[in-house]
């Protein structure tokens, strides 16, 4: 498969991108005019350059409003043509894009756009060039490829084809099975883009708001696909524009835009498999059956703080490691690890970022197969030296630079609790009652909101899991953004919180705790009403919710008082969906913003997203009690 990107699409100096863009695995680039005038060197120079970073100029796209144009228009415009084909030639490329024409003195009619192109064509064919035409989803008298292709078709002209982008065809909800039918050696190269559903001007959207396949809500498999099953086995172009692409870092939206070509050529050769188009093979997308563990780095002091949280929250010490000063908290089937190693990954991290959940075991069905994957795919491979007799669990990294381990129940992996652990007094069991916590329901990691879409991309490409809509959370100091990473049984589930100032509390954490990372830990219990007696008995203090909170939720759900009145005394927040209710409680936060949430799900499939705002304004004040200035 042959991957290009657009250089419009990442930003830096001209050769800053093609290093980004040689590094991501990309074969080609396109270059827009603009993009390349700006650059002070010569066509010659630019194209060189180009081939040095083993790159070839998949596209030019040097002008637009050819085709057509009454007189004089339309002569000046082959003259422009010639000249930017003389420019082809020093760039080293052959193929020109011409979008359709938006100027309101063009005529219209295909017939004379067809034969306007086929006079281009023999232009084009006397220098060995071709030009393909692309319908632009808001030009004048052809917005729609299949009128496109009908002025290609009449063209009759060998360097004449098509040029397809999936955005211009899916923005105006044009059925993409009409591409089946249009054969594959007359589309010229394909320009791939998504983009989030937003209502609003075609032009606007395209030009601030594409992003890359995977990351939006458009349908850009089923497209693909329909290409695909032309046989076409050419280029597949990145064409983005998104401003917040333009301010990122151009290695790390490079290497999402060949991630999210590979990620959809996979997706597609498995529904298509008699495609042309070569794809690497790779295991599909890990099933994930829940979170193994998590764990945390700390220190001495804060490492005893949080054992005693542990154990107030009804954990109990079960098993130690065989060589390492890290002990395993257990509950139900959740497994916490506390790390207090003075070498090695897990101490870095907390000299770096003090105590914090650093890392996270998912439970899949290969791990061997998720690891490759997740390195096809472009992740980061992590290891670190390992004893002898010790297993070496294959991992990533992830979010905030954390690690992402994979276990299964079908390699040695399995015996991981038995082999590198020893187990604390199993006859104690009986004699430490836990507080009813049965599993994780969800691990929410705040990271940038300029990052949000990499790590979106990088959990739904690698595992077998869905994301819901983007919701705003009003944070009394901002909006955070939040999205939901998923697996249809809710096994898995991840919250993604995008943090756009530091004055909100998730931006306040990522400054805190220099960098991205979990923030909060939500774990299931089937009666929350005992787990909270449970928990009090214990010495637990909740979040303290307002008391305003209570009488709202009373009127707004029609709940009966005597219900209200135990949810306020133990702190429970409430939520209601279609499929049920959501009962919550929060810890007080931890080292430097941590904490931890118990939920009980009655049917309910959301995250208590209308509560964010109570339990953000009563974690605030919580870190800044009453008194004390701000
Ligand atoms: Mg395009
Ligand atoms: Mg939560």
């Amino acid at each position: 498969m042959k991957t290009s990107i657009a250089t419009v699409s990442i930003s830096g100096e001209f050769e800053e991108k093609l290093s980004a863009i040689a590094r991501a695995g990309f074969d080609g680039i396109e270059i827009f005019e603009n993009d390349f005038l700006a650059f002070d060197r010569s066509p010659a120079d630019v194209g060189k350059m180009v081939r040095d970073h083993g790159l070839t100029v998949s596209l030019f796209q040097p002008f637009r409003d050819f085709e057509g144009m009454p007189e004089p228009f339309r002569s000046r415009n082959f003259d422009r043509a010639e000249r930017k084909f003389d420019l082809m030639a020093e760039l080293g490329t052959d193929l020109m894009l011409i979008c359709s024409n938006t100027s309101p003195v063009s005529l219209g009619g295909i017939d004379r756009a067809a034969a306007d192109f086929h006079a281009l064509g023999e232009r084009a064919a006397s220098r060995g060039l071709r030009v393909g035409y692309e319908a632009l989803a808001w030009g004048r008298h052809i917005s729609d490829h299949r009128d496109a292709w009908e002025i290609v078709r009449r063209a009759d002209h060998a360097s004449i084809g098509l040029i397809l982008d999936s955005f211009h065809t899916l923005a105006r909800k044009i059925d993409v099975n009409s591409i089946r039918s249009i054969p594959g050696d007359r589309i010229f190269i394909v320009q791939l883009a998504d983009a989030p559903l937003i209502e609003m001007d075609l032009l606007y959207w395209s030009r601030h708001f594409r992003n890359m396949p995977g990351e939006g809500d458009l349908a850009v498999t089923a497209f693909m696909q329909a290409v695909a099953a032309t046989g076409y086995d050419g280029f597949l172009s990145l064409e983005i524009f998104n401003d917040q692409f333009r301010g990122g870092s151009p290695e790390a939206i490079s290497r999402d835009g060949r991630r999210s070509l590979v990620y959809l050529m996979d997706q597609v050769k498995r529904i298509e498999p008699d495609i042309r188009i070569p794809v690497p093979a790779m295991h599909a997308r890990a099933e994930v059956s829940g979170i193994a563990f998590v764990e945390f780095a700390v220190g001495d002091d804060d490492g005893r703080e949080l054992e005693s949280l542990l154990t107030i929250l009804g954990f109990r010490a079960a098993a130690k490691h065989r060589s390492k000063a890290v002990t395993v908290f257990r509950q139900g089937e959740i497994n916490l690890i506390v790390n207090r190693e003075e070498k090695g990954f897990a101490s870095a991290s907390y000299l770096v970022h003090g105590a914090n959940a650093y890392a996270f075991a998912l439970m899949v069905d290969d791990a061997a197969g998720a690891h490759a994957r997740a390195l096809a795919l472009g992740a980061e491979d992590f290891s670190q030296p390992v004893a002898l007799d010790e297993m070496q669990v294959p991992a990533i990294r992830g979010v905030g630079g954390g690690i992402v381990y994979f276990l299964d129940e079908i390699s040695e992996l399995a015996r991981i609790w038995d082999k590198d652990f020893e187990p604390i007094n199993p006859d104690d069991e009986e004699g430490c009652p836990n507080v009813g916590l049965t599993r994780i329901d969800h691990l929410a990691q705040t990271t940038r909101y300029d990052e949000m879409l990499t790590w979106l991309l990088f959990y739904t490409s690698q595992l077998a899991t869905r994301k819901t809509p983007m919701v705003d959370i009003i944070d009394p100091s901002g909006v955070v953004r939040s999205q939901v990473v998923e697996t249809a049984d809710g096994r898995l589930r991840i919250t993604l919180n995008g943090a756009e100032n530091r004055n909100t509390l998730a931006g306040h954490f990522i400054t805190e705790t220099f960098g991205s990372g979990i923030q909060h830990l939500a774990f299931e219990t089937d009666d929350i009403f005992a787990t909270a007696t449970a928990l009090s008995a214990k010495g637990f203090k909740a979040l303290v919710i307002s008391p305003n909170y209570y009488e709202d939720i009373e009127a707004r759900f029609g709940l009966d008082p005597a219900l209200v009145e135990r949810m306020k005394e133990a702190q429970i927040l409430y939520d209601r969906d279609d499929g049920g209710e959501y009962f919550q409680l929060y810890s007080p936060t931890y080292g430097e913003g941590f904490f931890f949430e118990i939920v009980e799900r009655r049917g309910y499939a959301g995250y208590g997203a209308p509560n964010a705002i109570f339990r953000i304004a009563a974690l605030k004040r919580h870190l800044r009690p009453t008194g004390v200035p701000k």
